[in-house]
C-alpha cells in the first residue's frame, strides 16, 4: 500500500492509533480542515474508535464516569446523554461508549470538506524523507504525510517477573479473556483464576470471570492489596478546589493542604470524593509546578494510594464486587509476585514473603508500562532510537514541546503520543483530555530541525578547538559553546533521579561533551557552589543545591562570568558622550531583561519539562523561532 504526501497541494494528516485520543484528533480534524484535506486514521485492530478502552462486548465492563462527564466535546457537555439516551448520571457500558466514539467519526467524516481515510495497519517506523514524514507499516506498506500525530495509547507494562510461555498464562485480559465477553470466558468455570494486579482491569476480568459462571473464583494479589474505591450514586458535583500558593511547590506543601482540604470538607458533612474530583482541571499543571524529584517520590510511594481514590468504580461495578467478596469468590492479597511456574496440574505464583499460590490460570492486569525505554513498541522504539521523540524526564513517556497545549489547528504537527494515560504522568499527570483537545506538539522535520541546536563538537574534536570553543565570551548577547555544555551536564545531572554521583565520562557520552572540556567545566561549576565532585569507587559528580535552586544565570556567571558586559566591562561603567549618552542606559536595559529570561529558568524546569509560563509567551511570540 502506498500514499502520496501532498505534493504542496492539500494537506495530508497523519494519526497513528484509532483509539479514543486519535479518533477524537481526526473528529477535531475533521470539523475544522480546509476543504481536500487527507485525515489518515491508522489502526492495527481495523476497529476505529473504541481502542482498548472501550473495545470490551461485556456489559458488566462500565465507564468509572457519568455520562454527563463523558461528552466527547467539551462545548457539548450532554452530547453522550442525548446520543445514548441515557439520565445525566448514568454510567454506561464502555462497549456503547465506543459505539459513541465511532458514531462522532462517521458524523464528523460526513459533515466535513476534509476527507478521512481509514487505513488498517501498524506503523513500525516513522521518519522524516523528502521534506514529508514517512510511515512504515508492518506489511511493508508506506505512507508519505506532512503531519503525523502519534496516539497509541498506553504502552504494555515490563511482566513482574518472567512469565512462563504457557496459554494459561495470559500476557492481554483485553485480547485474551475478557475481550470477547462471554463467548470467551469459559462457561461452567469452577477454577480458580489468579489476576496480579487489582485495579479497574483486575475488576473487569473478576466481574467477567465470576459473572459467566456461578462458580469461578478469582484472587488478585497486587503489592498494595488494594482495590479501587466506589463513587457514590447520583451526579455528583465536585467542590471548588483549596486556595494553593502561586510558583513552584513541594510534595510535602501539597499534600499538606489537600489533607486539610478534605479534612475540612468532611468535617463540613462533605464527601472526600467530591473534593478529590474538584481538584481535576488542576492536576496537570500542579505536577509540572513539583520539582522532578518529588514527582519521582510520587510515583515510587504515592500513586497506589492515590490511584485507587481518583479513579473510582461505578457504583453498579463496586456493588458487585462486593458481594462476590462477602461471597469468598474474590479475594484479594498484598503481595509481590517473584515468580511463576507453570505445573501439569495448575501454575503455581510465589511471592516474596514466601507465600505460595495454585491457580488454574494467571492473568497479568498491571496496567500501563511506566518506562518507555523498555518498551518494545517498535514505533516508539524506532522514534526514541532515531533521535525523533525524546523519554520525558521521568521515562514514563514521550516528551512533548509543550504539554498539554492545545494544537487542533488544521495541518498543526501534533501529538497525542503513547505518554498519554498513566504515562501522561511523566509530563502533565494527567489522563488522555481529548475532550477539550490537549493534543501536543510533535515537531515535524522542518520544525525540528529548526529548533534542534546546532551540531557541537563531537568527542574526537581537537582539544584546540574545545579551547577556542571555551575561550568564546558571552560578551554579546551570545550563548557561548562552553555554557551550552555546562547545562547539558548539569541538566543531565537533575534528570539523573535520586542526586547519587554520576561520573565525567557518563555525563560527556551522554551528551556528547569532549570530556577534557568538560573536567575544566565540572571543576569551574565545582568552585561556584554548583557541583559537589566526590572520590571513591562510587565517586562522581552531584548537584550541590537542589536543582530549583540552580537558574540559568548562576551558570552562565560561573563559567562565563557576568551577564550582560559590554566590550568586557559592566554596562553602568560605560561612558558615553553627546548623542550616544543613552546608549549606556540601552546596555543596562538590554542585561537586566536578558537576567529576565535567564534569572527565571532552573534546572529543574528544563529537567521537568515545564519552562514558566513568561518563557512559554515568548516561545509562542510570532517570530521567535526567525533568526534575525
Ligand atoms: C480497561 C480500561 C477502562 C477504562 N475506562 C475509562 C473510563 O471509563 N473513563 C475514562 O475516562 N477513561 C477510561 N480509561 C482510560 C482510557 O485508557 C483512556 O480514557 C483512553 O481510552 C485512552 O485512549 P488512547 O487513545 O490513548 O488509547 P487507546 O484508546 O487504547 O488507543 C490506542 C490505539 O492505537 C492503536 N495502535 C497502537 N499502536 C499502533 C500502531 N503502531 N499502529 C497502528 N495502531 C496502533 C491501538 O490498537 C489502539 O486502538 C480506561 C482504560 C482502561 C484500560
Amino acid at each position: 500500500m502506498r500514499f502520496s504526501a501532498s505534493a504542496g497541494r492539500c494537506p495530508v494528516i497523519a494519526i497513528i492509533g484509532g483509539g479514543f485520543c486519535g479518533t477524537l484528533t481526526a473528529v477535531q480534524l475533521l470539523r475544522r480542515a480546509e476543504p481536500g484535506t487527507r485525515i489518515l486514521l491508522i489502526e492495527r485492530s481495523g476497529d476505529f474508535g473504541p481502542g482498548v478502552a472501550y473495545s470490551t462486548r461485556d456489559d458488566r465492563h462500565v465507564l468509572n464516569v457519568p455520562a454527563a462527564r463523558m461528552s466527547a466535546f467539551s462545548a457539548e457537555p450532554l452530547d453522550l446523554v442525548d446520543w445514548a439516551g441515557v439520565e445525566p448520571d448514568a454510567y454506561v457500558p464502555r462497549r456503547v461508549y465506543g459505539e459513541y466514539l465511532r458514531a462522532s467519526l462517521a458524523g464528523a467524516a460526513a459533515r466535513s470538506a476534509a476527507r478521512l481515510e481509514r487505513v488498517t495497519g501498524e506503523v513500525v517506523r516513522a521518519r522524516p524523507a523528502r521534506g514529508a514524514i514517512e510511515l512504515v507499516l508492518a506489511d511493508g506498506g508506506h505512507i508519505a504525510c506532512d503531519r503525523a500525530v502519534l496516539a497509541v495509547g498506553s504502552l504494555p507494562a515490563a511482566p513482574v517477573c518472567e512469565l512462563p510461555d504457557d496459554p494459561r498464562v495470559i500476557r492481554d485480559p483485553w485480547g485474551e479473556l475478557v475481550g470477547e465477553g462471554d463467548e470467551a470466558a469459559p462457561r461452567a468455570d469452577t477454577a480458580t483464576t489468579l489476576v496480579i494486579g487489582s485495579g479497574p482491569t483486575a475488576v473487569d476480568v473478576a466481574l467477567t470471570l465470576c459473572g459467566s459462571s456461578p462458580r469461578a473464583r478469582v484472587i488478585a494479589v497486587s503489592r498494595h492489596g488494594r482495590l479501587p474505591f466506589a463513587h457514590r450514586a447520583g451526579l455528583r458535583r465536585p467542590l471548588p478546589a483549596p486556595a494553593l500558593p502561586a510558583g513552584p511547590l513541594q510534595l510535602s506543601e501539597l499534600e499538606h493542604r489537600i489533607r486539610t482540604h478534605v479534612a475540612r470538607v468532611d468535617a463540613g458533612g462533605g464527601d472526600w470524593r467530591d473534593a478529590i474530583d474538584g481538584l481535576r482541571p488542576l492536576l496537570p499543571d500542579l505536577w509540572r509546578r513539583l520539582p522532578l524529584s518529588d514527582r519521582r517520590r510520587f510515583l515510587r510511594e504515592r500513586l497506589r494510594t492515590w490511584e485507587v481514590r481518583r479513579h473510582r468504580l461505578a457504583p453498579a461495578a463496586a456493588a458487585s464486587v462486593r458481594v462476590l467478596r462477602v461471597q469468598g469468590r474474590l479475594t484479594v492479597l498484598a503481595g509481590g509476585v517473584e515468580r511463576i511456574r507453570a505445573r501439569r496440574g495448575g501454575i503455581e505464583v510465589r511471592l516474596h514473603d514466601g507465600r505460595s499460590l495454585a491457580a488454574a490460570r494467571v492473568v497479568t492486569c498491571t496496567g500501563a508500562g511506566l518506562a518507555v525505554a523498555a518498551t518494545p513498541d517498535p514505533l516508539v522504539r524506532g522514534l526514541l532510537a532515531d533521535g525523533h521523540a525524546w523519554a520525558d524526564p521521568l521515562g514514563l513517556g514521550l516528551r512533548a514541546t509543550r504539554p498539554a497545549r492545545c494544537s487542533t489547528r488544521p495541518g498543526a504537527a501534533t501529538s497525542a503520543s503513547g505518554c498519554w494515560g498513566r504515562c501522561a504522568a511523566g509530563s502533565c499527570g494527567s489522563r488522555p483530555r481529548c475532550r477539550s483537545c490537549a493534543i501536543r506538539p510533535w515537531p515535524s522535520p522542518t520544525a525540528s530541525a529548526r529548533r534542534s541546536p546546532r551540531p557541537l563538537p563531537s568527542p574526537s574534536r581537537s582539544r584546540r578547538e574545545a579551547s577556542r570553543l571555551s575561550n568564546r565570551h558571552n560578551d554579546r548577547v551570545r550563548i557561548s559553546a562552553k555554557v551550552d555544555y555546562a547545562m547539558r551536564a548539569l541538566v543531565e545531572l537533575a534528570a539523573s533521579g535520586d542526586g547519587s554521583p554520576v561520573t565525567a565520562e557518563r555525563l560527556a557520552d551522554a551528551q556528547g561533551i569532549p570530556q577534557k572540556f568538560l573536567q575544566n567545566i565540572l571543576l569551574e561549576l565545582r568552585r561556584a557552589g554548583i557541583v559537589a565532585s566526590h572520590r571513591g569507587p562510587d565517586g562522581g559528580h552531584a548537584l550541590a543545591k537542589p536543582a530549583d535552586k540552580i537558574t540559568v544565570a548562576d551558570v552562565i556567571r560561573a563559567v562565563d562570568g557576568p551577564l550582560g558586559s559590554v566590550a568586557g566591562r559592566a554596562p553602568e561603567d560605560m561612558e558615553y558622550q553627546g548623542s550616544t549618552m543613552r546608549l549606556r542606559d540601552t546596555w543596562v536595559a538590554v542585561r537586566a531583561s536578558v537576567r529576565g529570561v535567564l534569572e527565571g529558568i532552573t534546572l529543574d524546569d528544563i529537567a521537568s519539562d515545564h519552562l514558566p509560563d513568561s518563557i512559554g509567551r515568548l516561545l509562542d511570540g510570532s517570530d521567535a523561532w526567525v533568526r534575525r
